[in-house]
This record gives C-alpha cells, structure tokens and sequence, in this order.
C-alpha cells in the first residue's frame, strides 16, 4: 500500500488535503490523473447503473437539507461510533475497530453498555498505537454527523444544519417528486452521487476512511415482500460491475451482517482485499423494508403511499439499497491494477492495468524526436484530432523508453510513435500497454 501510495502522490492522482499548511487528516484532493480516473469510475457506475437500466432514473440533489431530515433517518440521535481517548497520549481510538482487531466481534449498532463491558472485559489486550499505553477512558458514543450554520444569520443557537452524512437522503425526499414527474412506476429506482462527511473518530488508511468523501448510492422501490428476487438480482449485478472493470474476483468476497438494524430484513457488503490492510467493506447492499418513506412520512407528515394504478391498492414501498464509496473504489481499482513487472536487463516497470474505460489517459502520441519539426508537427496534428473523442496527451520530453514508462504507470491503454517512417506512408506504431508490444497502423485506420 506505502507504494501505490507513494505513485499516487507522485503521478498526481491523489494529494493530502491542505498539504501546504501541514495537511488535514481524512481529506484528499483528487490530482489531474486522479480527477481522470474518478470522472471515468463515476461515468461507468452510471452507465451501468442509471443508462442501461429501464427503470431507472438519476438524481442530483441539494447537499444541505431541511434539519428534519436527520432527525427523521436517526443520525441525530444514532449516528454514532463508540469512541474511547489513550489517557496518556490522548489519541482517539474507534472501540468496535479496536475490539475486531483482536477478534472480538462489535460493531457501532451495539448499545453504549454493551460495547463498555465488552470493551472493560478485553482492555488488557488493546494497547495505543500512539504510545503503547493500554490505559484508555470509558467508551461513550461520539456522534459523527458534521454541523454548519447555513441560513443562520443571528449567531444564536439555532438548531445547526447538518453537512449530509450519507448521500442518499436526498431520494427518498424526492421518491414523490420523482413519480410525480416522470412515468416510472413501482418497481423502480433512482440512483444518485453525492458527498458525504463524517466526523470519523480515526481517519486512517489513505482513502478508505475519510471524513469527506462521495457515495454512488441506489435506491429501489419495491411492493412489500417482494424483496427477495430483486434483492439477489442487485447483489448479482453490483458484483460483477467490479469484475467487469478489471477487478479479480480472487480479491473479492461477501459479508453478510450478523447484527442487523431493528427494521432491516437483510444487508451484505461486498469487500476487497486491499494490499496491507485486507478484507474490507467497498459496498453495502441492504433490504432496508419501508422504514426511511415511513419515517420521511411521520416526520414530514406528507403522504408518501404508492398508489397501484392498476388495483388501487395503497402502501409504502419498500426499499433495496446499494451505496458505494466511491475513494474506496478507486483504491481497489488502483490497487488491483498496480503491477510491477521485471523486464529485460534486470530491470522493472510499474504498469497500472487499468480497464480502458477507467484510464485517465486514453491514447499518449509521441513524435519520435522533440527537434525534428516535420514529426512533431505530424504527432500534434493527430492529438487534436484524436483528442476530439479521446482524452490523450502529447509528450515530446525525454527518451522514448522514458516516456513509455511514465504511461504505463498512470496506466495509458495505447503510446502512439510518429516516426520517420510514417512521413512516408502515413504509418504509426501503436504500443499495447500489457504486452508492450508495437504494431503499425495506418493513421486513417486509427482515426476510425
Ligand atoms: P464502515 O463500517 O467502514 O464505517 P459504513 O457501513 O458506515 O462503513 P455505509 O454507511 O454503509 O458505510 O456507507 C456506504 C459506503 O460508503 C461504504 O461501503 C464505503 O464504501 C463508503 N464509506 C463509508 N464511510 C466512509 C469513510 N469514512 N470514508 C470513505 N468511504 C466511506
């Protein structure tokens, strides 16, 4: 992970937050390659989840919202991650994280007692990672939910509005306005991308816990009980999008949840076994029944019944989720792309095998040599017009060997070589990125 890390900062995809002024924990800004791979991952989870589904439809909604909106999902009262502080160094600990390291099963759904008296029972065996100190307070619940004073002029203590802490909020308050407007009828679902913040207690390996981040969530509005079938369709489809994009499903695996939230029939994540850290969550995938219209609903006090226009009948859908994080997808992504290979001489090269789709940079032209004007024109020539379709880059800088190296690891498909040859016949040659090898094509035929 230190190494991918490592190209990431180097090759632009991935900086810390504020890094001038020492750098914030839990922020990342997304560099020139990054913001690339990024766009590309969200285009392909919208394809997939939004173009070529019938009844689907997407959604960009307002990121801060009416109070009444936490208060009615339970983040107000119940967004919470069991927090104890090392007396002596006063770093912050996530209980049910500490606790699942040394194999004792806890997690944030637990109640304040309990995860006290499981974490009393086994205090022996949590040591600081600051310190080394097994000397912690008493665990209490640290709300995540991130506040801000939009709209508040007065400097009073009016209730705070709230920065999102999940994106999918914003569906369910617009389920009504979504079937007022449009022909979608039940089952349907709306898909949506969107920021995310949350005061994590332990912000921790690079993108997989950040406090702000975006979530690629979906949400499908089911007739009660008819959950099961479509259930296992989406669980289906969410898997093998991952291998589609180049993921080996040999760094894939399920997670069923053994202690689901009162009103939820069913969740499971799909994790990825991330190099250094392991298995962990990418995606969760829940039967969460009627609970978040029903809630909206008593809180809102809106009707948000379905009407069948069939039979009439009225009741609140239920719902199938699926909510991705989308710093944690491009870091299997990377991750299970990143490839260092031993070439001839001794020598290695660091390939990201990106799947095309997802590559920031599709096609790299080179003029053979930066002083000869006839082949850098040529070579400048053909990057405007692939560059039309394509995001592509010229680079004349450095040794071809040199230059092929550096698409390789920001993970390039296809290098293009104008050389002499091609003033002749109008040839170029055209490297594949995974076998290195070149072959001639016609440039008309490459335009194609
Ligand atoms: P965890 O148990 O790891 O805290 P979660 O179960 O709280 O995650 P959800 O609330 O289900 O996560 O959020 C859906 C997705 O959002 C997760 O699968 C993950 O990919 C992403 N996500 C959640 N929290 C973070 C975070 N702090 N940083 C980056 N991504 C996150």
């Amino acid at each position: 992970m230190d190494e991918i890390i490592s190209l990431c900062k180097r090759r632009g995809f991935i900086y810390q937050g504020s890094e001038i002024y020492g750098g914030v924990a839990g922020l990342y800004d997304f560099g020139p390659y990054g913001v690339e791979l990024l766009n590309n991952i969200k285009k392909a989870w919208w394809r997939s989840s939004v173009q070529l589904k019938e009844n689907y439809v997407g959604l960009d909604s307002a990121m801060f919202k009416d109070p009444k909106v936490w208060h009615a999902s339970g983040h107000v009262s119940g967004f919470s991650d069991p927090l104890a502080e090392c007396k002596k160094c006063h770093i912050r600990i996530r209980v049910d994280k500490e606790l699942g390291k040394i194999g004792v099963h806890a997690d944030e759904k637990m109640s304040e007692a309990e995860l006290i008296g499981l974490f009393d029972d086994n205090k022996s065996k949590i040591k600081c990672s600051g310190c080394g100190a097994k000397d912690f307070t008493t665990p209490k619940m640290f709300n995540l939910l991130v506040q801000s004073n939009l709209g508040n002029f007065t400097n009073k203590d009016e209730e705070p509005v709230y920065l999102p802490g999940e994106a999918c909020q914003g569906i369910y308050l617009n389920y009504r306005n979504v079937l007022d407007t449009t022909r979608m009828k039940i089952p349907f679902g709306i898909a949506q991308i969107g920021k995310a913040f949350r005061n994590e207690i332990s912000p921790r390996n690079f993108l997989f816990r950040c406090r702000e981040f975006e979530q690629a969530d979906t949400q499908y509005f089911i007739r009660p009980n008819e959950n099961e079938q479509p259930y296992n369709e989406i669980k289906e489809d969410r898997w093998n999008w991952y291998v589609q994009y180049g993921i080996d499903e040999k760094n894939l695996r399920w997670h069923q949840h053994s202690h689901l939230v009162f009103y939820a029939k069913d969740a499971w994540d799909i994790e990825y076994n991330f190099p250094s850290y392991g298995f962990d969550e990418i995606e969760g995938i829940h039967d969460r029944t009627d609970y978040d219209l029903s809630q909206h609903m008593k809180h809102s006090g809106v009707d948000l019944n379905y009407t069948d226009p069939q039979t009439g009948e009225k009741f609140i859908p239920w719902i199938l989720e699926t909510s991705a994080g989308l710093g944690r997808m491009t870091l299997a992504f990377i991750s299970d792309a990143y490839t260092l290979e031993q070439v001839k001489d001794g020598e290695s090269r660091t390939v990201l095998k990106l799947h095309p789709d997802l590559a920031p940079i599709k096609y790299a032209i080179f003029p053979l040599l930066k002083n000869k004007p006839e082949l850098v024109k040529k070579a400048r020539e053909l990057y405007t017009k692939l560059s039309e379709k394509h995001m592509c880059e010229f680079d004349d800088n450095g040794n071809i060997g040199k230059r092929y190296r550096r698409q390789d690891e920001i993970g390039t498909p296809n290098c293009i070589v104008v050389d002499f040859t091609t003033l002749e016949d109008d040839t170029v040659t055209v490297r594949d990125r995974d076998t290195t090898k070149q072959i001639r094509v016609k440039i008309s035929d490459l335009v194609k």
